[in-house]
């Protein structure tokens, strides 16, 4: 029995009230975002009164204390913009109130991620006895998620770590990204980095690429890029002697990425236009196809997944653990697309595994840190089946 409230009315917003709402854990349910009109449609197309819906400014600590104050949810899930974590977990601790996001905190005003900054509230989550769980979306989430399992039931030693991401879907337009535009830009255009022999190697953004094939989908360009979960399991997996996650694009999607940054449009320091000042990656956004409209014409699937070579009895072993979602049914069951699909149903899990108390803890956590067996025991049902291989060519 538990109190829920969802930040954020967008994809995977979208997505986690769905999961939320068909599980009876759950016995209230708030969904509050900053456009409150985000909240209803959802609401609506969720059914049965379970969602209610609020407006809140999640910039602001006071306006989420005040919401926190009056509904007092046991768990939020803040599926906002990682600009919001910080003032989310502050109203957290105020109110007693446990966290969990899919996303690390970034400030606004500098492209760059990192766990440091929630990192830092683990002695005061710790001293008011409340959990908070980082990253439990896909990737950031069950890719972390992946690999505890990998290191708990097939591994003596996990040494060499890829995260492999393909979207091999077709959304038929010429650019749109598959989540927020700004949040997703700004990852994929700074440096690469990836994890070697106890040092962070740093490349040239998109410098490094591989041909890699991907299960019932064929071969696609992977590019190697930082992404936060290399951070946290290297730390809590530390015989990891190199660790890389790659992500797959298209020429067409590069080469409009180029012209964007060319241009100009990428950039997200404020510049004066017409008397006013705007950052022109957030006026880009503003033209763009919102990522929850290309649901409902994309085919193809997505396929996440890690792949692992170690020591297991004293013998060098080769792992496959992945899930492969296909957009149209992640449309047909809750009007979004795979991209919001395999961040909301984890995110949703992973509150209902905190709720039957099969995560717990005080302090701050990456979602490794838990057992991931009862999180994978449920991620199928729950829309996410995941396939595992042995011993095969891992191509990285
Ligand atoms: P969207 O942009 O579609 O949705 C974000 C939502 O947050 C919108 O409803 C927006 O409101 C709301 N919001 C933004 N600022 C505020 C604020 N100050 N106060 C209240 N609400 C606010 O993003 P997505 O749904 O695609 O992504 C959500 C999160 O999921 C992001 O943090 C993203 O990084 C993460 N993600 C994680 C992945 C993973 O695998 N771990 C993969 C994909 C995404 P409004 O509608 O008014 O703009």
């Amino acid at each position: 029995m538990s109190k829920v409230l969802i930040i954020g009315a967008g994809g995977v917003g979208t997505v986690v009230a769905h999961k939320v709402a068909k599980n009876e854990i759950f016995t209230d349910i708030m969904l509050a975002s900053r456009t409150k009109s985000k909240c209803d449609q959802i609401a609506a197309a969720v059914g049965g009164n379970r969602i209610q819906t609020a407006q809140v400014d999640a910039d602001r600590v006071e306006e989420l204390v005040a919401l926190m104050r009056s509904f007092q949810p046991d768990i939020v899930i803040n599926v906002a913009l990682p600009y919001q974590d910080l003032t989310i977990m502050d109203a957290c601790l105020e109110c007693g109130v446990n966290y969990l996001d899919t996303a690390n905190y970034e400030p606004k005003d500098e492209a760059h991620f990192e766990y440091s900054w929630q990192w830092a509230y683990q002695d005061r989550f710790k001293e008011k006895g409340l959990t908070a769980i980082l990253g439990c979306g896909f990737d950031p989430g069950v890719s972390a998620i992946f690999t505890a399992y990998a290191a708990k039931h097939h591994f003596d030693e996990i040494q060499y770590l890829d995260i492999v991401d393909c979207n091999a879907g077709n959304h038929g337009k010429a650019f749109a990204t598959n989540f927020n535009p700004e949040i997703n830009i700004r990852e994929i255009t700074q440096n690469g980095r990836y994890y070697e022999n106890g040092q962070w190697i740093k490349t040239g953004p998109l410098e490094i690429h591989n041909s890699l094939t991907y299960p019932n989908i064929g071969k696609r360009d992977s590019y190697l890029l930082y992404h936060e979960e290399l951070e946290s399991l290297v730390k809590n997996f530390p015989t990891i002697k190199r660790a890389r996650f790659w992500m797959t694009f298209g020429q067409e999607y590069l080469t409009h990425l180029r012209v964007i940054q060319d241009i100009g449009m990428a950039r997200i320091d404020e510049v004066e236009y017409n008397g006013m000042k705007i950052v022109p990656l957030q006026f880009l956004k503003a033209v763009l196809p919102d990522p929850k409209s290309l649901g409902a014409n994309y085919h193809g699937q997505t396929s996440i997944g890690c792949r692992i070579r170690g020591i297991k009895d004293g013998k060098e072993r080769t792992y496959y653990i992945y899930n492969n979602c296909d957009h149209e049914q992640a449309y047909k069951e809750t009007g979004t697309q795979a991209v919001s699909y395999t961040t909301g149903v984890p995110a949703a899990l992973g509150a209902a595994m905190f709720a039957r108390g099969l995560w717990k803890g005080a302090g701050v956590y990456n979602v490794e840190q838990f057992d991931p067996d009862p999180f994978l025991a449920e991620l199928g049902e729950q829309g996410l089946p995941w396939v595992e291989k042995f011993d095969i060519d891992l191509e990285v």
